[in-house]
């Protein structure tokens, strides 16, 4: 599976990506939603595994709408999929008016003053500019509030001359299925919907509310971090696929004696004679410092614990009871992936699976394999 490059032969850690398992998992959504359209949300760079192979990948499967954070990337993401629809969450920034329309991006308006904003470009363009209308129901992030929504619906005309894509709104506990604040969230967004102008579409579900169940799909689907592998909900199986592995080589095996230390702040002492590995694998590569003393590693179909603190580019492993033949100077370890997912890492760090994800540093070679059509690629940007 890994290519012959001198350069990644002699890499140190190694990310893997299967764009095979995107794709499979945004099956995997499309099948849940039963005929609602998905979109991708490819913001934070694809959740770190890379939005400009991501994308084109979910493209690949039928996906033709993407949600992105940041102007700054939607405008990277635009030549990547010269066709698709990019839109960006952030909203409209006054004075960014242009750069929206150069790049073909739709705006998701926050707040009334977008929307005049925007109308009144396309105004001065002579034509009704695509937008989404983002309410808010009750997270209070962005997205109009109810002051604001209730002076729009009272105000004739209010939402005139823009081309109105979707109104959309967020849910704040999704991953909690039996939450009453998710019903509480769709009663307001049906509440807001009714009002609007005839034949807007909707959409309301991330990856989370997919699985709520179809009085949240409306006419879109908006899952960020299910097509990565992310649980959906805090009960019940994952359903989705892992498609990262990160990979450290062991580059020390040493014997510690009994009552010795391990590392900065000699924060674990050994409680027995130990085998102790050093993997090359640290927080400079999004392996979270506090993962100290709490992480673990795969080795073959073997867990090890990481023991004493997580250093800048290194972390030391407990291997006492491996047999030493099968880790020496070289071989590689599962620090993130299938068996180590980024859930149970995050579980075990006090985080969430978004933040390991996110965190994934550039450090190592990538790797992107497509198990859906047998590709390999190495990406040392
Ligand atoms: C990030 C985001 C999503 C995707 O959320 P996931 O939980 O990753 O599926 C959808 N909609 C909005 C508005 C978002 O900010």
């Amino acid at each position: 599976m890994i290519p012959t490059d001198p350069a990644a032969e002699a890499a140190l850690s190694r990310l893997t990506i299967d764009l095979g398992a995107v794709r499979r998992n945004y099956r995997r959504l499309v099948k849940e939603l039963g005929g609602v359209p998905c979109a991708g949300v490819v913001k934070a760079d694809g959740y770190g595994l890379g939005a400009a192979r991501v994308a084109p990948a979910l493209s690949a499967e039928g996906c033709r709408i993407f949600f992105v954070a940041t102007l700054d990337e939607a405008v990277r993401l635009r030549p990547v999929l010269p066709d698709a629809t990019v839109c960006c969450l952030n909203g409209l920034l006054a004075g960014t008016e242009d750069v929206f329309v150069a790049h073909r991006i739709v705006p998701v308006l926050n707040a009334l003053d977008q929307i005049t904003r925007w109308q009144t470009h396309g105004g001065r363009l002579g034509r009704s500019l695509p937008a989404i209308l983002h309410v808010d129901t009750g997270m209070n992030r962005l997205g109009l509030g109810d002051d604001e929504w209730d002076r729009v619906l009272g105000t004739p005309g209010v939402l005139d001359g823009v081309d109105w894509q979707y109104l959309i709104s967020h849910l704040a506990v999704a991953d909690e299925p039996d939450n009453p604040a998710n019903a509480l969230q769709l009663a307001r967004f049906q509440r807001v919907r009714q009002r609007m102008p005839n034949g807007m579409k909707a959409s309301l579900a991330n990856s989370s509310g997919i699985f709520l169940g179809t009085p949240y799909h409306f006419d879109l689907g908006r899952p960020g971090v299910a097509l990565y592998g992310g649980r959906p909900s805090s009960i019940g199986p994952n359903p989705l696929e892992c498609p990262i592995r990160l990979e450290g080589r062991v580059l020390q095996v040493r014997d510690v004696p009994a009552g010795d230390s391990v590392g900065y702040g000699n924060s674990w002492t050994a409680g027995r004679r130990s085998r102790i590995a050093t993997v090359a694998a640290g927080y400079a590569d999004g392996y979270l410092r506090s993962l100290s003393g709490a992480g673990t590693v795969a080795l073959g179909a073997r867990t090890c614990p990481v023991v004493g603190r997580v250093s800048m580019d290194l972390i030391t492993v407990d291997v006492t009871d491996v047999p030493p033949a099968e880790i020496a100077p070289g071989t590689f370890v599962e620090v993130l992936g299938p068996t180590i997912t980024p859930d149970a890492a995050a579980d075990a760090a006090g985080t969430i699976g978004y933040e390991l994800l996110t965190a994934l540093g550039r450090r190592y070679v990538r790797h992107y394999v497509d198990t859906a059509v047998e590709t390999i690629t190495v990406d040392r940007t």
